[in-house]
C-alpha cells in the first residue's frame, strides 16, 4: 500500500512525540504537537463548509502553519493552495479565480494583495489558539490531490499542478537516499513555502523523524545565524541565494560550519559561482533537477561526485542520475525517438512522482503528458556515457537562426568566464535575414569596463561563428521571480519594444 505523508507524521508522533519537528525563530513545536495542530485545523476547516476536494488557499510568509495544514488538508481530504506573495494583487486574483478556494488565510501584512471584492481573509494568529478536539484518524485516498502548487512562471502564467498524496509520498523518498537524511539531520528551509522547493524538499528531514528549522524568507544573513543557532546540517537554495551567501562568507561572516550538504538547482548555476562556493563555504554540494510537476527533485548528483579538480571535473556540470523510481528518456521532440549519448534530446519522465495534472486545464495537461504517461518537460539535456543528465537549456529559449538551432546556455556559459562580465543572459531577437540572431544581457562586474566590441570578439573566439552574439546591450539587474529566475520573456519583450 502506498504510504502517505500523514501516516509518516502519525507514526512519528507515536514513537518520538516530544522530538523537535519544526522550529521557527525561536518556537518550537513537537511531532505530536504538529499533529494535534493539524487535528485542530481540520476540525477548524470543517467548521467553515470544507469538505473534500475543496481547496484551501494560504498567503503566507514562510512559517509552520504551512506543515501544520497540509496535514490538516489531508485529514479532511481537502487541498491545499498555497499562493505566491511575490505576486502582484492582479496575478494573485487570478489564482484565487482558477483555484476558487473556499477558506483564504492570510497573514496580516500580505492580505492587501488579495482581491477586495473576495470573502475576508482568515487571519493567521485565529489558528494559533483552536480548541482542543479528539484525534482523527484515516488516511486519504493517495490518488487525491494533496496540493495544487503553481509553477514559477519563467516561461508564463504559471500552472496549478496537482500533486496527489501518492506523489508527495515518494518525492519523501529521496530523503535518506539522495541526501542522508535521518532522525538526527537538521533541514534548513528558507526557499519559498508556495514552491516546490520550498515546500517539497522542506518535507526532507520531517519524514525521517529530523528537525525542520523554517526561516520566514531566504535572507542570507538569517540564513547564517539560524544554521549556526540551531546546528543545521542541510539546505537546499537556488543559485540567487547561493551568491548572496558566498558574498556574506567572502565579506567576513562565519561560514556555515554544521552543514553537512547543500543541495543546489531549480535554476542554472555558473561554473564560476559553483567553484567559489564549493571553496567558500566548505560543505558538500549535491546537484538537483526537479520541477513543480514532479513534485520535487527527480535527478541528483550525489556529493560524492563532486571532484571540482579530478578526473571527473566535467561532471560538476551534471544534475546526476535519475531516482530508481524515476524514467528518464531524451528524445527528440519532434519524433518522439531517442536520441543518442552525447546529443541534445528533451528530457521526458514518467514516475509515481509526476502530478495528476494542471488543475482545470485538461489542454495544457494533454500537451506535456502523453498517452503512455511520459510527462514532457520541455528541458534539453544530453547524457553522458555513464548515464549522468546535463541540463541544456529550455527548448521555449532556444534560439533558432538561420535554421540552426541555438541554446542560449552555451554563449552564456561563455561569456561568464569573461572578467568584465558579473552575470549574463543570452536571449533571441527578430532579424530579417536569420529569424533571429541571439543577444547577450550583461550585468558588468564592478570596475571592469567592457564594450560590445570586446564581447562579441570574446565569443567569436570561442564558439561556432552563427552561435556569437549580435549585439549586447548592458543592464543593472535582470527581472527574476522568486525563485531567482530570469524571466526571459520580459528580456525578449524588452528587445522587442526596443526595434518596434
Ligand atoms: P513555468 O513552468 O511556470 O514556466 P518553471 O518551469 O520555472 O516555471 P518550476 O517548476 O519551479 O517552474 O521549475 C522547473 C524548471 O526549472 C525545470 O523544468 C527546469 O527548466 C528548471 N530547472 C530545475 N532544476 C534545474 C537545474 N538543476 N538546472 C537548471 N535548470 C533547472
Ligand atoms: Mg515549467
Amino acid at each position: 500500500a502506498d504510504i502517505t505523508l500523514l501516516d509518516v507524521l502519525r507514526e512519528h508522533a507515536a514513537r518520538t512525540p516530544g522530538k523537535p519537528c519544526l522550529s521557527f525563530g525561536e518556537e518550537t513545536i513537537g511531532f505530536a504537537g504538529l499533529d494535534v495542530w493539524s487535528d485542530r485545523i481540520a476540525t477548524f476547516l470543517e467548521q467553515r463548509g470544507v469538505g473534500p476536494g475543496d481547496r484551501v488557499a494560504i498567503l503566507s510568509h514562510n512559517a509552520p502553519l504551512f506543515y501544520a495544514l497540509l496535514f490538516a488538508c489531508a485529514k479532511i481530504s481537502a487541498i491545499m493552495v498555497p499562493l505566491n506573495w511575490r505576486l502582484s494583487a492582479r496575478e494573485i486574483a487570478a489564482i484565487i479565480a482558477d483555484g476558487e478556494p473556499s477558506v483564504v488565510l492570510a497573514s496580516d501584512v500580505l492580505s492587501h494583495l488579495l482581491p477586495v471584492s473576495s470573502e475576508p481573509p482568515v487571519p493567521l494568529n485565529l489558528l494559533d489558539a483552536l480548541p482542543d478536539v479528539p484525534a482523527r484518524s484515516g488516511s486519504p485516498d493517495p490518488d487525491a490531490a494533496a496540493i495544487i502548487l503553481y509553477t514559477s512562471g519563467t516561461t508564463g502564467e504559471p500552472k496549478g499542478a496537482m500533486l496527489s498524496h501518492r506523489a508527495l509520498g515518494y518525492a519523501a523518498r529521496i530523503a535518506p537516499y539522495a541526501w542522508n537524511f535521518d532522525g538526527a539531520s537538521v533541514n534548513l528551509v528558507g526557499m519559498p513555502l508556495f514552491h516546490i522547493g520550498g515546500i517539497g524538499y522542506g518535507m526532507m528531514a520531517l519524514t525521517q523523524g529530523g528537525h525542520t528549522v523554517l526561516t520566514r524568507e531566504a535572507d542570507p544573513a538569517l540564513i547564517l545565524a539560524t544554521i549556526d543557532r540551531w546546528q543545521v546540517t542541510h539546505a537546499f537554495f537556488v543559485p540567487t541565494v547561493i551568491q548572496r551567501l558566498v558574498e556574506l562568507v567572502e565579506a567576513g561572516a562565519p561560514p556555515p560550519r554544521s552543514l553537512n550538504l547543500l543541495v543546489y538547482g531549480a535554476a542554472p548555476i555558473g561554473e564560476t559561482l559553483l567553484r567559489r562556493a564549493i571553496a567558500v563555504l566548505g560543505c558538500g554540494f549535491s546537484h538537483a533537477y526537479g520541477m513543480t510537476e514532479s513534485a520535487g527533485t527527480i535527478v541528483s548528483l550525489p556529493a560524492s561526485d563532486h571532484d571540482p579538480d579530478g578526473p571527473n571535473a566535467d561532471r560538476l556540470r551534471s544534475c546526476g542520475r535519475a531516482f530508481p523510481w524515476v524514467e528518464i528518456a531524451l528524445v527528440d521532440p519532434t519524433s518522439g525517438a531517442a536520441v543518442p549519448t552525447g546529443e541534445i534530446g528533451e528530457i521526458r519522465i514518467r514516475s509515481a512522482m509526476l502530478m495528476s495534472g494542471y488543475w482545470r486545464k485538461p489542454a495544457e495537461t494533454a500537451a506535456v503528458i502523453d498517452r503512455e504517461g511520459w510527462f514532457h518537460s520541455g528541458d534539453a539535456a544530453t547524457r553522458d556515457a555513464d548515464g549522468c543528465l546535463f541540463i541544456r537549456d529550455r527548448y521555449k529559449d532556444m534560439i533558432v537562426s538561420g535554421g540552426e538551432n541555438i541554446y542560449p546556455a552555451e554563449i552564456e556559459h561563455v561569456l561568464q568566464a569573461h572578467p568584465a562580465v558579473a552575470d549574463v543572459v543570452v536571449i533571441g531577437v527578430p532579424h530579417s535575414t536569420w529569424g533571429e540572431t541571439p543577444r547577450a544581457c550583461v550585468v558588468g562586474a564592478p570596475g571592469e569596463p567592457a564594450d560590445e566590441a570586446a564581447l562579441i570578439a570574446f565569443a567569436r573566439e570561442r564558439l561556432a561563428r552563427y552561435k556569437c552574439p549580435s549585439s549586447v546591450r548592458f543592464m543593472d539587474a535582470f527581472p527574476r521571480n522568486a525563485s531567482g529566475k530570469v524571466l526571459k520573456y520580459e528580456l525578449r519583450a524588452q528587445a522587442v519594444a526596443e526595434e518596434g
